[in-house]
């Protein structure tokens, strides 16, 4: 079977040149563990910073070691009572084709939910959303929402809670023309602007001309100032991300009016999904109805190929090749 492994660690931009395609042998299966052939694989912003060698809320990968992430297996072997060949599984062993699971978690697809969704809306990503908008953000009904990286994975799915939720004006920006038409014309969005094409703290005045309640900050760095700048007294912000940063060769610096955020009693407040699990429900039930209603698009860019298609796809998708959650499909 083959894996991708860290060839060398990125400086900067990250490029084919650091990672390898390697063939191994798999292990033979013990008791409790069962043989899966990955199906779907996510490639996510968090993984760049994983291949700096720096301490973080996960170790970092090692060089000439696979990575790993995201993935839906589908049950080739099973030595697990109630697991027999054909079952899904979801896991942590993405970036490979096959791979020997410890503690698979058995996934039973609603029917009509495309199984990609589990590593997206129904996944990590919605709960990221999710948590981030209401119990970081403290987000209430008639708050004006700002939400930046909006026509990504979480930003997308953020976006849509706030405005199902009831939002007063739900405003987003992203990368392209394109990327701000989705936004408007099929996710809800109330007004969205294109990062590129202008000043962000005067697109983004003009988006929200009243202020705004909330900013869900997938971007960090100018996005930041410019909310905070944007931002009403008591204005609340979920630091879920800062994706401008990750491929800066030298950290940017932060964002220069700070100090506004004392006068307008800000609260920024930082999380890491994994530590809200017990969410998972909550969110798996209340989103997965609005799916089911229609009411909620589940965005995703799904690219072909399996491992070969991996690294592209991951590099694609840090210069916004995506449009909501970018999946890998294994034939
Ligand atoms: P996305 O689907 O949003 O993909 C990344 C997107 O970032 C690209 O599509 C691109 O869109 C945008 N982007 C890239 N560079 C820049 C830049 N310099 N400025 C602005 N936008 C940029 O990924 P996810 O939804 O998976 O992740 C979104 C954020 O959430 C990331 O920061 C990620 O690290 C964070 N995250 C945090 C979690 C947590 O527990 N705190 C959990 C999961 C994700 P565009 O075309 O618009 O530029």
């Amino acid at each position: 079977t083959r894996e991708i492994h860290l060839a060398s660690r990125p400086t900067g931009w990250p490029t084919e040149d650091n990672f390898a395609v390697v063939t191994t042998e798999l292990p033979a299966l013990s008791a409790g563990q069962v043989l899966v052939r990955n199906v779907f694989m996510s490639v996510d912003p968090y993984m760049r910073p994983r291949m700096n060698d720096v301490k973080s809320y996960v170790p970092p990968f090692q060089v000439g070691e696979p990575l790993d992430g995201g993935a839906v297996g589908e049950v080739v072997e099973s030595q697990v009572d109630g697991l027999t060949p054909g079952d899904l599984v979801v896991h942590g062993l993405g970036w490979r084709e096959h791979a020997v699971l410890d503690n698979p978690r058995k996934l039973d697809p609603v029917p009509g939910v495309s199984v990609s969704h589990y590593l997206g809306v129904l996944g990590t990503t919605g709960l990221t959303a999710y948590v981030g908008l209401l119990d970081i953000a403290g987000f209430r009904p008639g708050d004006a929402v700002f939400v930046s990286g909006a026509a990504g994975a979480v930003g997308s799915v953020a976006g849509q809670i706030a405005r199902l939720r009831g939002a007063s004006r739900v405003v987003g920006s992203a990368g392209s023309p394109e990327k701000v038409a989705l936004l408007t014309e099929r996710l809800g969005f109330d007004a969205a602007f294109d990062y590129h094409e202008g000043h962000l703290y005067r697109q983004l005045s003009a988006a929200a001309p009243d202020g705004i309640d909330v900013y869900f900050d997938n971007v960090g760095g100018d996005h930041l100032e410019a909310a905070i700048g944007a931002l009403h007294d008591y204005g609340r912000v979920a630091l879920c991300g800062s994706i401008s940063a990750y491929n800066a060769a030298e950290a940017p610096p932060g964002p220069r009016n700070l100090g506004l955020a004392v006068g307008k009693r800000l609260t920024l407040r930082g999380f890491i999904v994994t530590d809200h699990g017990d969410r998972f429900r909550d969110m798996a039930r209340e989103v997965g109805g609005w799916l089911a209603s229609g009411e909620l698009v589940a965005e995703e860019t799904v690219v072909e190929g399996g491992l070969d298609a991996a690294v592209t796809a991951f590099l694609g998708m840090l210069r916004g090749e995506n449009t909501g959650k970018m999946i890998v499909h294994f034939d």
